[in-house]
């Protein structure tokens, strides 16, 4: 059997390489070993296999093969100036083609008598006709080369200058790919290999490179994305198991009469199928001894603060305390609402802990907090500091978790002697395939259904020029007596502007609904945490029927009353921003509407989201079309971009396979957990080989 001594050679090694372009593939490429070389995968290949006429080539846009001769080589100019022109000439017509770089490779290949294959794009100047760097080879060449499918490989200005352009990365993959028969280490084993069809890896990485057909390409990209993929969902996974048997969790052995007593007296609406499943999960978590680790996953509305609460009183039942962090003061100001409303009957002890909470307020809640008379604290950020310390700290819940950094929630770990138990939730969808790979080492709950008795909101998309018709829209649902929202962007590049506009907006509503019969309320980034809560209270309690905001209002707010999302300048948003607004309307039993407000000119980009909006509700779908316009890179933030780090898998497109992957590291680990049977040897070197490579592999989360 191979070891895998032969990929870790260095490239300096190879014939046609030498230390010069070594050195150069390292820095330009990071290319270091043998290994990293046959990973430098062709970024898309040209088909070849068709040929046209010079004549019929006048008419063709895109790039075309033709064969013939070529004649009256000569070079122009001088100096940087200096170009190589020809004609090149079949039985239909002639064409010129002129080279301004690369004239000393190029010039001794051509002035030859014998037929070439061209291929290049035409362009015209006038009457004229030519091809500007057309790739030119041997005919006789063209007829060796098994397949029509020609790799181009990605290069740059100092590569090419050394001979490494798309051609020369070629040759030498080529001159690689001849090394290889018998000296490609197994990386998976045979069932697997059988189990899903997959093409053997050295025959994979020569049909990467030197495609014999489409059908034969399609499978070597399977193959090696398969397996990029299945690595990483096991160093995932394994990571997950590791830190399930090394961190013991507490123990709530016991649902008693806080939960008890919610549920069966003081709940206040049924609930929903998939809250009750989730519910469950986390029972089931808690009550073994393992160290819970969960992200829910739930559309906006879906009733999240509902199994937050109720997972905080199985804590409780237990004698210990729990906490509740939200990104922002007005989201904590109404957790606090909803959890003095629900639990404050039942005689439970909550506080509010924020950056604006006084000196005298925080004294108060550390002590309470340590000597256990507090049990429920909620509140932003200051939860996370060093000094606010529990007495018996059992569970925390991270509300709205994209808008923490993982250092963050890694503060909440260490907040009792054993790490609580972590529950984080969040309503902007992930794509599946993020989620398996940034959160591949929690546990997923989803919340897949709405509380029942709601309409689909409405969402429609106007022209600026629709703005009276907008007006008498909303004077029509204010009668009606709802509340409406109309939201500026305020994007930090022109933060001045938007403010500009946000105020320009905001007078204009107000000359068009006048007090005292109209009410409006304003918040934005720029006031005061306090004259904020005062103005969302406001509107909260419907004494006003309008709230012009700026995306501060974007998570979490909870007015069911509130029937209309006006967003402005919705072209500024992005997909999950919208969906997010969106989301703060259609929580009564009203029907409600969202309405998108934009110039007529649009980018192809913003014109997508806005026909995406339009078209559905579902979070979980907005996410996919996110991901696919966006790349996960954006999605998740660069912090995070090392897991991103993949050769050939996308994870916008994959998904699929990396559901299979994720399947089959997950059998794989429940059968052999260590990798210790005999067949899985090759999947354990592999496997350690690779967690020493990438080091953000492990604790992501
Ligand atoms: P999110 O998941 O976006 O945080 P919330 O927890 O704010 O959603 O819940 C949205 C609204 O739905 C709230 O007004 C809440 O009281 C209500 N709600 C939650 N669960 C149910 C249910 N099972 N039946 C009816 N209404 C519910
Ligand atoms: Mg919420």
């Amino acid at each position: 059997m191979a070891s895998d001594s032969f990929l870790k050679t260095e490239i300096t090694f190879l014939k046609g390489v030498g230390p010069q372009r070594a050195e150069l593939l390292s820095k330009e490429l990071g290319l270091l070993t043998y290994n990293d070389l046959i990973h430098y995968f062709p970024f898309r290949y040209v088909d070849k296999s068709s040929f046209t006429t010079v004549r019929e080539s006048f008419a063709i846009t895109g790039p075309v093969q033709m064969k013939g001769k070529i004649t009256k080589v000569s070079e122009v100019g001088a100096g940087r100036k200096k170009r190589l022109t020809a004609v090149f000439t079949d039985d239909s017509a002639s064409i010129d083609l002129v080279w301004f770089t690369g004239v000393k490779w190029v010039k001794p290949i051509i002035q030859s008598d014998k037929e070439f294959t061209l291929f290049g794009k035409v362009t015209r100047f006038g009457a004229k006709y030519n091809i500007a760097h057309p790739e030119v080879e041997p005919y006789e060449k063209t007829l060796s080369r098994v397949g029509n499918l020609q790799p181009v490989y990605n290069s740059g200005e100092k590569l090419s200058a050394k001979g490494l352009h798309t051609k020369g990365i070629e040759k030498i993959l080529r001159t690689l790919i001849a090394l290889i028969p018998g000296k490609i280490h197994r990386t998976l084993s045979a069932d697997i290999i059988e189990q899903y069809n997959l093409m053997d890896r050295e025959e994979a990485f020569r049909q990467i490179h030197f495609p014999e057909s489409n059908e034969l390409l399609k499978k070597a990209q399977m193959r090696l994305k398969f397996e990029e993929l299945f690595f990483m969902q096991m160093a995932l996974i394994k990571q997950k198991l590791i830190t399930q048997r090394k961190t013991r969790g507490y123990v709530f052995g016991e649902v008693g009469i806080h939960f008890n007593t919610f549920y069966n007296n003081h709940l206040p609406f049924e609930l929903t199928g998939a809250q009750k499943r989730v519910v469950k999960e986390i029972r089931r978590d808690t009550a073994t001894g393992h160290h819970m680790n969960r992200l829910l996953q739930g559309d906006v509305g879906s009733g999240k603060t509902l199994v937050a609460i109720l997972s905080m009183l199985v804590a409780l039942d237990n004698g210990f305390q729990a906490c509740m962090v939200a990104p922002t003061e007005i989201l904590a100001n109404q957790h606090l609402q909803s959890a003095l409303e629900f639990l404050e009957p039942m005689g439970v002890k909550i506080g509010l802990l924020t950056g604006s909470s006084k000196t005298a307020e925080r004294k108060v809640i550390h002590e309470a907090l340590e000597d256990g008379s507090m049990q429920i604290l909620i509140g932003t950020h200051a939860i996370l500091e060093e000094k606010v310390r529990f007495k018996n700290l059992g569970i925390a819940i991270v509300d709205e978790q994209h808008k923490f950094g993982v250092a963050q929630r890694g503060r909440l770990w260490r907040k009792n002697v054993q790490p609580p138990h972590i529950l984080v939730m969040t309503a902007t969808p992930i794509p599946r395939t993020l989620a398996m790979t940034f959160y591949g080492d929690l546990d997923v709950s989803v919340i897949d259904e709405l509380p029942p008795g709601r309409k689909e909101i409405k969402t429609i998309h106007y022209f600026d020029s629709k703005r009276l018709l907008l007006f008498q829209f909303l004077e029509d649902e204010i009668k009606k007596g709802r509340q409406v929202y109309i939201v500026y962007p305020l994007i930090e590049e022109s933060e001045k502007l938007d403010y500009k506009d946000l105020m320009d907006g905001f007078e204009s509503i107000s000359r068009r609904f006048p007090r005292p019969e109209y009410q409006i309320s304003i918040v934005h980034g720029r006031m005061k945490p306090a004259d904020k809560d005062y103005e969302m209270d406001l509107f909260a309690k419907g004494k006003t029927q309008i709230l012009v905001a700026t995306t501060v209002i974007e998570v979490g707010v909870n007015v069911p009353n509130a029937s209309v999302m006006v967003i402005e300048s919705a072209e500024k948003f992005g997909l999950s921003t919208l969906h997010q607004l969106r989301g703060r309307v259609g929580r009564g039993a009203e029907q409600s509407y969202c309405v998108l407000m934009t110039g007529y000119k649009l980018s192809q980009d913003a014109k997508t989201r806005m026909e995406t909006m339009v078209r559905t509700s579902d979070g979980f779908e907005i996410a996919e079309v996110d991901l696919r316009m966006r790349g996960p890179g954006d999605i998740m933030g660069t912090q995070q971009s090392g897991i991103l780090d993949l050769k050939i898998a996308d994870l916008a497109k994959d998904n699929q396979l990396l559901n299979l992957a994720r399947i089959c590291a997950t059998e794989l680990l429940e059968e052999d957990p260590d990798l210790t049977h005999k067949k899985n040897l090759d999947i354990r070197q592999e496997l350690m080989l690779q967690m020493k490579r990438k080091t953000h592999w492990s604790r992501i989360s």
